[in-house]
This record gives C-alpha cells, sequence and structure tokens, in this order.
C-alpha cells in the first residue's frame, strides 16, 4: 500500500538507496583517517567562525592522512549570491585552507563522491525519501501556512512547546487512501519525517568538544522534503554525510540542538553515526560583557577584513590556533620559524565556553609574526598587498627595491628585533619619509628636540656632513658624532652628562638626533647608522640641504 503513496509522490525516482549505496561505497582510508568537510551556503561571505572551523578541520584532516571535502549547501536559494563558490573557494585558499575533493568552480568538480552541490542532488536525496515514505516512516504533509500559524497559536495559548508533534502533527494520522486522493487532486505537499521519538526518553551521545551530552529523543515531524523538492539542511547532512563517508561532522555550536534529530534521521535511515564536533562560538570583548562577533556590528567578522587591511594570513591563522588550542602559543614560542602545520592539534584541547577573539592581540601576534619573517618576505607580500590597497606605495616600493628590501632588512636579526611593522597598512608610516619623493614632497617636520639654534644645527649638519664616510664601521661611525659632540659641548656619553650636567648643553644624543632629524623629519626611526649607510652621501647631503 505504502508503494502506491512512495510511487505518487515520488514518480520519477527509479533509483533505490541501495543503489547510491553501491555507487558510493567505503573509503578505503587507514585507520583513524578522518573525512570531513566544509559545508557552507554560498552567501559570498566567509565569516571568521568559518575560517575558524575550516583552519582546524583542514588540518586536523590531514593530520590523520584524511580527506578535507568542499561540499556546497545551496538548498536555500533566497540566500545565495552570483559567484558564490569561486568567493568560498578563493576566500579559503588566501588562508591555504584547500580541499582534496569538491566543486573547483560553478561547473566542474573533482573527487568520486559528487556531485559535491547540493541542488545538483535532489534525486538522491529523494530516493531517500522516497524508501522512507514506502517503509511508513515519512509521509506528505498538505497543512497551509494559515493552519500551521493556527497550531502556533494553539500551543502559544496552551503554553507548550511549539512544533508538528504528537497530536498536533495533523496529516501524520491521515488515512493513506486520503493522502492518495489529495495528491491525484493536485494539492501541494511538503514531506515530513514520522518521528517515532519520546522527548520523555534520553538519547546521549559523546561530542569530541564537549564529552558525553544528554537530550530528550526528538519527537517532532521535521519537514524532510520542502515544496520546491529540495532537502531541508537536516536531511541533507544525513544522506550527504553518509553517502560522502563523512568520519567527522565538524560544525558550528549553533547545531547542538539539533543533534537529536540527526541521530534519529541516520538511525532511521539505517546509518553509521559519525563523530560529532561541535566547534565553539567565536566571542568578543564588548566593553566589558562578552558577546558573539556579529557579521552586522563586527567588520572583523569577515575573513576578508584581513587580506584588506594587510594582516598577513600566517599571523590570523597562528592567532586562531591560538585561540583553538592553548599550548599552540607556547609552542610557537619555542618554534617560531616552524610551519604552523608542524604542530599536533588536539580537538580535546578546544575549549568549550566560546572562543575569545581580539584584534589587540591579533596584532601583537602580527608583529611577531612579521618580526620573523625575511626582509625579502616582508618586502614581496607587502608589496602584494600595496598593489591592491595603497598603489602609489606600491610604485615606490618597485622603484626603489634594493633599497626597500636594505632598509626591511635593519634590525631583523640579532637580539634586537624590530617589531613596528603589525600589519602591510603599517608600511608606508614606515618607508615613506625614506623616498626622496616623498620626503621633498611633504614640509620638513623638524621637531629639532633639546638644540634648537638653526645656527647651531646648520654647523653641526656641515661638519658631520664633511667627516661622514661610508666605509666607517660602526664604532668608527659612533665616535665621529661624539667627537663632534664634545667640540659643540655635548657630553660624549648620556652616563657623564647625567653625573655633572651643569658641564654640558646636552649630550651626544642630542647630536644624533639633530642628524636624524634632518635625515627623515622623525625623531624614531630604525638604526640611523643603516639609513645613513644605504642612502649614501649624495642623498644624505640633499636632505641635509634642506635646513
Ligand atoms: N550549511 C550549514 C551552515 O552553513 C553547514 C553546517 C554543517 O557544517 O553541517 O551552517
Amino acid at each position: 500500500m505504502s508503494k502506491e503513496l512512495a510511487d505518487l509522490v515520488f514518480p520519477n525516482i527509479d533509483k533505490t538507496p541501495e543503489y547510491y549505496e553501491e555507487l558510493y561505497p567505503k573509503r578505503n582510508l587507514k585507520e583513524g583517517a578522518v573525512v570531513t568537510r566544509f559545508a557552507p551556503s554560498p552567501t559570498g561571505f566567509i565569516h571568521i567562525g568559518s575560517l575558524f572551523t575550516a583552519n582546524f578541520a583542514s588540518r586536523f584532516a590531514r593530520q590523520t592522512g584524511g580527506v578535507y571535502y568542499l561540499r556546497i549547501e545551496d538548498t536555500d536559494g533566497k540566500r545565495e549570491v552570483e559567484n558564490g563558490i569561486p568567493l568560498i573557494i578563493n576566500g579559503l585558499k588566501v588562508f591555504d585552507v584547500k580541499f582534496d575533493e569538491g566543486p573547483t568552480d560553478e561547473t566542474h568538480e573533482s573527487g568520486n563522491y559528487g556531485p559535491y552541490i547540493q541542488s545538483k542532488r535532489k534525486e538522491i536525496y529523494q530516493a531517500y525519501a522516497k524508501s522512507l515514505v514506502e517503509k511508513g516512516l515519512a509521509y506528505p504533509c498538505f497543512c497551509s501556512e494559515d493552519e500551521l500559524n493556527e497550531i502556533r497559536e494553539k500551543q502559544e495559548k496552551l503554553k507548550i512547546r511549539p512544533g508538528y508533534y504528537g497530536q498536533f502533527a495533523r496529516c501524520r494520522t491521515m488515512s493513506e487512501a486520503q493522502m492518495i486522493e489529495r495528491i491525484k487532486n493536485g494539492e501541494k505537499f511538503i514531506i515530513r519525517l514520522k518521528s517515532p521519538g519520546n522527548p520523555n526518553k534520553k538519547v546521549r551521545y559523546t561530542d569530541l568538544i564537549r564529552g558525553t551530552i544528554e537530550f530528550p529523543e526528538n519527537d517532532q515531524d521535521i519537514v524532510i522534503i520542502k515544496s520546491d523538492g529540495l532537502p531541508t539542511y537536516h536531511f541533507a547532512h544525513a544522506i550527504d554525510d553518509h553517502l560522502m563517508r563523512t568520519t567527522h561532522v565538524i560544525r558550528g555550536e549553533e547545531w547542538l540542538s539539533s543533534v537529536p534529530l540527526h541521530l534519529q534521521l541516520f538511525e532511521m535511515l539505517g546509518f553509521e553515526i559519525p563523530t560529532y564536533v561541535h566547534m565553539p562560538t567565536i566571542m568578543k570583548d564588548d566593553n566589558g560583557s562578552k558577546r558573539k562577533i556579529s557579521k552586522r556590528k563586527d567588520p572583523e567578522a569577515a575573513a576578508s577584513y584581513y587580506k584588506e587591511n594587510g594582516i598577513p594570513k600566517e599571523a590570523v591563522l597562528d592567532y586562531l590556533l591560538n585561540i583553538l588550542n592553548s599550548n599552540y602559543e607556547s609552542w610557537r614560542k619555542e618554534n617560531p620559524k616552524a610551519s604552523s602545520y608542524d604542530f599536533i592539534i588536539s580537538p580535546e584541547k578546544i575549549s568549550v565556553s566560546g572562543a575569545m577573539f581580539d584584534l589587540v592581540k591579533l596584532a601583537d601576534v602580527s608583529k611577531n609574526t612579521i618580526a620573523n619573517f625575511t626582509a625579502e618576505e616582508v618586502y614581496s607580500q607587502g608589496l602584494e598587498w600595496a598593489e591592491e590597497f595603497d598603489k602609489d606605495l606600491a610604485d615606490l616600493m618597485k622603484a626603489h627595491k634594493d633599497f626597500t628590501i636594505g632598509i626591511l632588512n635593519i634590525e631583523r636579526t640579532g637580539t634586537k628585533i624590530r617589531k613596528d611593522i603589525s600589519k602591510w597598512s603599517d608600511l608606508r608610516e614606515n618607508l615613506e619619509y625614506l623616498y626622496d619623493e616623498v620626503f621633498f614632497e611633504k614640509p620638513h617636520n623638524d621637531e629639532w628636540q633639546n638644540i634648537t639654534d638653526k645656527e647651531e644645527i646648520k654647523s653641526i649638519l656641515t661638519e658631520y656632513l664633511n667627516m661622514y664616510d661610508e666605509n666607517d664601521d660602526k664604532d668608527t661611525w659612533f665616535n665621529k658624532i661624539k667627537d663632534l659632540s664634545e667640540k659643540h659641548g655635548y657630553a660624549r656619553e648620556v652616563k657623564e652628562y647625567k653625573k655633572n650636567p651643569e658641564n654640558f648643553k646636552g649630550h651626544v644624543g642630542d647630536v644624533s638626533t639633530v642628524i636624524r632629524v634632518a635625515l627623515t623629519g622623525r625623531k624614531n626611526t630604525p638604526d640611523l647608522y643603516e639609513i645613513l649607510k644605504l642612502m649614501g652621501k649624495e642623498r644624505i647631503a640633499k636632505r641635509f640641504a634642506r635646513i
């Protein structure tokens, strides 16, 4: 009898679940290999929380010799944007997240478990739904919007749980003959699960992060196939993760409360239950209170924010690993130059109480990340950013490539490593005054500090230029400044000055500040000796002549 109903509901479906079971056999992977996926809706937006999850899931799969695949969840047509798939793939590629299988663009894909785009899997979902109808485990529901509202109002009045369940599930008890008649009459319907659950009973499951959790059983007759013939998230999750042979469902904690329903679906469909891993939500401190990072309020919620602001991917990934596994930070300190892929991540170490995300801490991580780059890396990554977001700077960097790398190389090795760059957008501030094109364009900033007499300044500069020799080593160079200081009545050493300040006009620092300010227009710069050397005597003279 149910066969007649099933055929009427899905007249075009002739394949059976057995067919698909054979088509998508168990994967032949080594013991312990994790097969997991990224399953976004193609909305064109990658949330930092999705990146957090993808960064973990892809590494976890790789670490175990498993598979990380992309599945596009586009069964909710309203939310999609054009180019949604390339936006996702490229948005994640920026952060080194790559897929072993899945769509490679709107029309191509790789892997043996596809199609990996849900809207192309309609027949598969319907074959399983058909078999559930045939077994009496699912049924067509004809309730209109008005009828569903009526049910909701009644439940509100009675102050009981909302939903389509038990006595409220009107179509659940309809006779098959009546169902058949209504379909034959051309009435619209959807397919609902005939839930066997009892909310007074409990189900238990073990989440890899959260441990064992107990929930009441699901008794909602949820929609599995919508009026457009496409599945709901819940049904597609069960079918896809089973047929694609997912071992670990790694997803956001907003799905935690749906687990009883998902366990029920897997059981009713006769599928093996995967391991669930519910990732903590990314939180931020908002004036002392903790809240979710929001797409609407926080620009840093978008993964694209980091690229636009010139925060290197290495820093973002390091920071995301910091908030994922608390032992990552100390590992990174011990292995500053190692690839983050050498770190073994542990799902058990993920905190359950929401991951705190802080842009100030990220900037700090980023400073250290960039401090560990070579000057060439800083140059090439900085240039790549500037090409897109600060074209003028990019042109200057290219016109003075060796000089720029030389400047970026100052204090990059040894004990005192410079940490003045936390994002590529800091490069302008760090570099522009060193390019003559910019230096001579802008009014000279002469905050001379202690020495302010213009004549004295000029004579210091003239004398200094006479004694300056590009071939001096650092000690000789500094001794010359000391000699010059002494000659003008300034102490050779700061210590000496501090002991008897009344004997001097000031100290060697005041004189070198004059040289620094005349040369750069700034009080603070990287090592002056190195800058002078890179500029060369001719450019130094030109800059001094401006005073
Ligand atoms: N499409 C779902 C989402 O974007 C996927 C959840 C999952 O990974 O199962 O939230």
